[in-house]
């Protein structure tokens, strides 16, 4: 696994029950998606009912599940949560849905990735809390509606877009998540630090940010690898320093990039004279699969400025050049 990748590992699912905010006063940044939440769900606890069903888009590891939570816990109410690939059946759905609670939370995480039959039946109880349950197959069958309690589903998908349009509209809010600013990333440091009962100076506590991808996953993730090191190397105590020197044993860089995502920038810079070059030729020269230079590093490099996919070929930025501290060739006609 990348230290740098965004989804959960082993480890990650162990320790971020322990830090996850568990409410929304502790969830930190999104202050636009917070807001709207907050008076989403004090509506539906003055009215007395279920919240509106919520879908939160956006990438891995930016709190979607933690949002979730919060809601479940900002309305009192149990919460249930699974994925769109573990429905692989409409039964499989009805079976969730007849067992929830009055009020309940159903978290679906990857919900774009639903099987079809079972994303039709989730419209009829988004909309009237009722399922039509299919007995028998063929010219026999035949519907037995199902009353549901009223509950909130909340939604997780990586793109809104990803969602057929009939699905997306049955949600009542939808909220974009968005990267972390730096700051608000020091500041989950900083919170993680103190639960896990390790100390962390602000210059090391920016120093593991700036390395975080925008992401808290991350974050919290460099913060445990840079807490071992303090402890092996050092009294304990996250420096500047301590994190500069922990993190380049773990060969990522000031600005996050790992070993993946340099190989792929040097072999454009140093084979190709920056580009443009095809993809496949790019995969070849680090010795990766395409799909893993275009799935795996490109979109990092893409949203960071120091690489453009064009018509033409992949094509590094100026930025790359400075980045890998490499002067551009100059072209003949200048
Ligand atoms: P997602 O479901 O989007 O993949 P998670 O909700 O599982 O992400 O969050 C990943 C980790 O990051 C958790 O440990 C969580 O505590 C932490 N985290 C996410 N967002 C925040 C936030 N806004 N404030 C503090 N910690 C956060």
């Amino acid at each position: 696994e990348r230290l740098v990748g965004a989804g959960a590992d082993g480890e990650d699912q162990a320790v971020e029950a322990a830090l996850r905010p568990k409410d929304l006063g502790e969830f930190i940044g999104q202050a636009k998606v917070r807001e709207q939440l907050d008076l989403v769900l004090r509506a539906a606890r003055a009215r007395g009912s279920a919240a509106d069903h919520v879908l939160l888009s956006g990438a891995p590891g930016l709190g979607k599940t933690t949002l979730s939570m919060i809601i479940a816990a900002e309305m009192d109410a149990p919460i249930r949560i699974t994925s769109g690939p573990a429905i692989q059946h409409a039964g499989d759905l009805a079976a969730i849905l007849s067992s929830l609670q009055e009020g309940e939370v159903l978290f679906l995480d990857e919900i774009h990735r639903m099987s079809r039959p079972a994303e039709e039946m989730l419209y009829m109880a988004m909309e009237d809390y009722r399922v039509d349950v299919i007995v028998g197959k063929g010219p026999g069958a035949t519907a037995i509606p199902l009353e549901l309690p009223a509950f909130t589903l909340v939604g997780a998908t990586t793109r809104a877009g990803l969602l057929p349009p009939p699905l997306r509209d049955r949600f009542g809010f939808t909220a974009h998540m968005e990267y972390y600013e730096p700051a608000e990333l020091e500041a989950v440091i900083h919170r993680s630090a103190r639960l896990l009962d390790v100390s962390t100076d602000a210059e090391g506590a920016v120093e593991i940010a700036g390395r975080s991808r925008g992401t808290p996953r991350i974050a919290n993730r460099l913060l445990r690898r840079v807490r071992d090191y303090a402890q092996v190397k050092a009294d304990g105590v996250i420096t500047r320093e301590i994190a500069s020197r922990a993190l380049a044993v773990y060969e990522v860089d000031e600005r996050g990039l790992d070993r993946l995502d340099r190989g792929v920038l040097h072999a454009l810079l140093k084979l190709f004279g920056g580009g443009p070059v095809g993809l496949s030729t790019l995969a070849v020269a680090v010795g990766e699969e395409r799909e893993t230079v275009e799935e795996v590093a490109e979109p990092f490099l893409v949203r960071e400025g120091l690489l453009a996919r064009t018509p033409r070929g992949r094509v590094a930025t100026p930025a790359a050049w400075a980045h890998l501290g490499l002067v551009p060739p100059v072209s003949p006609q200048q």
